[in-house]
């Protein structure tokens, strides 16, 4: 171990390792730190029976920007899988995101006018000029069927929190298509790197130390003694103490399974949108690869309230939460020699996509 390093770099998720990657190729020293036992942050994979296990969730990788798809392909190559998730709703299955093969097996209808004519019949009683609430937004945009069976359940198991008091923009990002494509993202590059994202990120830091096994905030003092500058991918609110309180996240638990079959559901996503099914959707791993092996491990995620020391997933960037994160923004701004990047240093819900190019950006800033 060097003495002094030019970057301390707290956390091994995308963030840390892209910035890392990029301050060595500009000729910097780097130390990597993170309190977890491996690499990766929560698109680690590991391999078990032969099959790449999610273990915080299913992760596909999709973009819209050909310099990301270019620059996360240099360090894996990446298969042809398309996210096509199924809902299960008391045992009648439909295809995601809402096309015209959900409203064929909803309604019956054929064609896309016969299904823009079903959606409009069924909003007139209950359209919102301005939606404010994710019930409006929803039956504004599908209909009140949709809602019920589609959109109701999984949203309120995932949020805990009825409908009508979640904000609409949370499903604004659900496309909505009069077309049979039952392709998830409208993205043009999507897949899985071949081998898992944790091999995908040995790779961008290759030839960096890591320390595991080593949180950051335990001996704060002295690991800032090691470095010039600092990159914190750790959440902002824990690195003031908590100063001015706790912001909230929506936990979950994943409970995973080996199963002595070799194909479970068919598929690597099937969500679950009733009510009383306790989780969310249950995830195949083995289809994420469209793997053969002989035998399948499966996931059931349940989405739980968050309370301090469990993990953190997604931020609720609800108006209290933003409010509280501004004012962390504002004591971090007055730290210039740390830079708070990715999704708990900037309390933001990133796509993979969007934390890399976040901190391409960053390097480039800093760097040059
Ligand atoms: P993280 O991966 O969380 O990395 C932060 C690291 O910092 C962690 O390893 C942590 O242990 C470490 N750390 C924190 N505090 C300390 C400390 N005090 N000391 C040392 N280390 C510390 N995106 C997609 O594009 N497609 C998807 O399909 C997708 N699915 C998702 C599914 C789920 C369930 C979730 C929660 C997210 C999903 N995402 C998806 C988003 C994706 O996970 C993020 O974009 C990405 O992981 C963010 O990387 P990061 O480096 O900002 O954070
Ligand atoms: N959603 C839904 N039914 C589904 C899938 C998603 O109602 O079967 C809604 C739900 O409100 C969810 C939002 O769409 O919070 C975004 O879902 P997505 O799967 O895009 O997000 P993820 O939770 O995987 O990041």
């Amino acid at each position: 171990m060097h003495t002094k390093y030019d970057f301390l770099i707290v956390g091994a998720g995308l963030y840390g390792a892209v910035f890392a990657h990029e301050a060595k190729k500009a000729g910097k020293t780097c130390l990597i730190i993170d309190k977890r036992n491996h690499i990766g942050g929560n698109v680690y994979t590991e391999k078990v029976e032969d099959i790449q296990v999610h273990r915080y969730g299913a992760h596909i990788f999709h973009t819209s920007s050909k310099e990301i798809w270019q620059y996360v392909n240099q360090f894996a190559e990446f298969n042809r899988y398309t996210n096509s998730p199924i809902a299960n709703y008391k045992g009648e299955l439909y295809n995601l995101p809402f096309n015209m093969n959900t409203f064929n097996k909803m309604w019956g209808v054929n064609t896309p006018q016969e299904a823009k004519q079903k959606i409009e019949q069924q909003r007139r009683d209950s359209y919102v000029e301005n939606p404010r609430t994710l019930e409006e937004q929803a039956i504004n945009l599908v209909g009140r069927d949709i809602y019920e069976k589609l959109i109701r359940g999984y949203t309120e198991k995932q949020w805990g929190r009825p409908c009508h008091e979640l904000p609409a923009f949370i499903i604004r990002r659900l496309p909505v298509r009069f077309t049979y494509d039952n392709n998830y993202f409208n993205d043009p590059y999507q897949g899985i790197p071949i081998g898992g994202y944790t091999a995908m990120v040995e790779k961008m830091i290759e030839g960096i130390e890591v320390q595991l096994d080593t949180d950051y905030l335990a001996d704060k003092a002295y690991w800032d003694s090691k470095a010039d500058r600092i990159v914190y991918t750790g959440p902002i609110d824990a690195y003031f103490d908590y100063t001015f309180g706790v912001l909230a996240y929506r936990s979950l638990n994943f409970d995973t399974e080996l199963l002595d079959t070799d194909n479970y559901q068919g598929n690597a996503v099937v969500n679950y949108t009733d009510l009383e099914t306790p989780y969310t959707r249950i995830i195949e791993h083995k289809h994420f690869e469209l793997g053969t092996q002989p035998r399948t491990i499966i996931t059931r995620e349940y989405s739980v309230e968050w309370k301090l020391g469990d993990e953190p997933y997604y931020p609720i960037n609800d108006e209290q939460n933003s409010k509280l994160y501004d004012q962390y923004k504002q004591l971090a701004e007055a730290e210039p020699h740390v830079i708070f990047g990715g999704r708990l240093g900037e309390y933001k819900y990133y796509d993979m996509d969007k934390v890399i190019a976040a901190a391409l950006q960053r390097a480039h800033e800093v760097l040059t």
